[in-house]
């Protein structure tokens, strides 16, 4: 497997969008996302997306350089039509919005519709605990294809309908509990196929209801399960009000329609701190909080406890030094769009 250099996998998304006619400040935004997403350990959402993107575009279902139109309008709450933008771009600007308006009254609440994958969520609150917020994002696909079943059944019907929660400290990584409501996130079937590797038993089911650990069988009409195994009650409980969130929320519905194009309704929701009570101080106990849960000694089979988001945190620190592992099958299509936009020059060697 190939390991690159942060710097250059963001050369080569960026060049590879800007020669599909993407604006040079959006295909910056993109290949931010999607590197750092592969930083911060979630290959998943990574630069394995960018041939699956750059397909998109040829359907027309990213339209670069869409408008971003806010169709309604309170101090404190948007509805935001992305007009089937990049969702990275369209979500980005609607949580500057939500900081705005968290920032002016204290709450923000903002839905976002018709613009495609928003990649890994925790970008979004990342960007508001900078500003002093706790925020929470949910998206879900409205009518697009689903993954999952539903706690009791085989068949699919949710989508992987992912929520993180983001909160201001003092600690040096941010506090973000970043994950889908399901056992996994669909990349990682992706990504466990490209690598030939098995799945975990407990993340899918074959198309008879059967647990598998082959993920070819997920593409075989298998489904994900929702997470929480045998107490996959509560994971399934999450990912319905998910759905009701972005799907419902926004507008985009439910269901499924075969010809829906992918997209990532959006509810993103932000709370001063200080409204509340001194930011310095809130922060300064989340940091003695995160270190008193961390003081319990480790059960069986680890080697201490993490707070959410600290892995991620630590990952990051490390591909920044050792580099970004890319599997040769995404590699070689990734190489095989550069050849084809003629841009490889352009990138240069690694
Ligand atoms: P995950 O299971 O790897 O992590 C979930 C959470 O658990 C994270 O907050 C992480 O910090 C925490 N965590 C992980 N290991 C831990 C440990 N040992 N101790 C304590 N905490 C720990 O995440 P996932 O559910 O596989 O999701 C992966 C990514 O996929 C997320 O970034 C999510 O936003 C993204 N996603 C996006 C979409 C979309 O449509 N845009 C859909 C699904 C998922």
């Amino acid at each position: 497997m190939p390991v690159f250099k942060p710097e250059y996998l963001h050369k080569v998304a960026y060049e590879i969008y800007v020669a599909k006619g993407v604006p040079a400040h959006e295909a910056e935004i993109v290949a931010s996302h999607q590197v750092k997403a592969n930083l911060v350990g979630h290959d998943s959402h990574g630069v394995i997306h960018i041939p699956e993107y750059c397909e998109r575009i040829d359907k027309g279902h990213i339209v670069p350089g869409a408008p971003f139109v806010v169709e309604r309008e309170s101090p404190t709450t948007a509805v935001i039509n992305g007009n089937w933008g990049f969702g990275f771009v369209v979500t980005e600007k609607a949580t500057r919005m939500a900081i705005a308006k968290a920032k002016a009254q204290g709450v923000a609440a903002i839905t976002v519709h018709y613009q495609s994958h928003i990649g890994r969520l925790g970008d979004y609150p990342t960007m508001c605990i900078q500003e002093g917020l706790i925020a929470m994002i949910t998206a879900d696909s409205g009518a697009g294809p689903k993954a999952v079943a539903p706690f009791g059944g085989r068949a699919r019907r949710l989508g992987t309908n992912p929520i993180c929660i983001g909160v201001p400290s003092e600690l040096p990584g941010p506090v973000l509990l970043d994950m889908a409501t399901s056992a996994v996130a669909a990349g990682k079937i992706s990504l466990a196929r490209n690598r030939k590797q098995p799945v975990p038993l407990g993340w899918i089911v074959d198309k008879d209801g059967k647990p598998t650990t082959d993920p070819n069988d997920y593409g075989k009409g298998g489904a994900i399960l929702p997470v929480g195994a045998d107490q996959g009650h509560k994971g399934y409980g999450l990912s319905f009000m998910v759905e009701m969130f972005s799907g419902l929320l926004t507008g985009l519905g439910f269901g499924i329609d075969p010809k829906a194009r992918h997209n990532d309704g959006v509810f993103i929701s932000a709370f001063k701190v200080e409204n509340f009570r001194p930011l310095e101080q809130f922060k300064k106990e989340m940091k003695e909080f995160a270190e008193f849960v961390k003081t319990s000694p480790p059960a069986a089979g680890f080697s201490e406890v993490l707070y959410p988001g600290e892995l991620e945190y630590r990952t990051e620190l490390k591909r920044r030094k050792e580099g970004i592992f890319v599997e040769d099958e995404t590699w070689h299509e990734i190489t095989e769009l550069m050849h084809n936009l003629e841009v490889t020059a352009k990138v240069g060697k690694p």
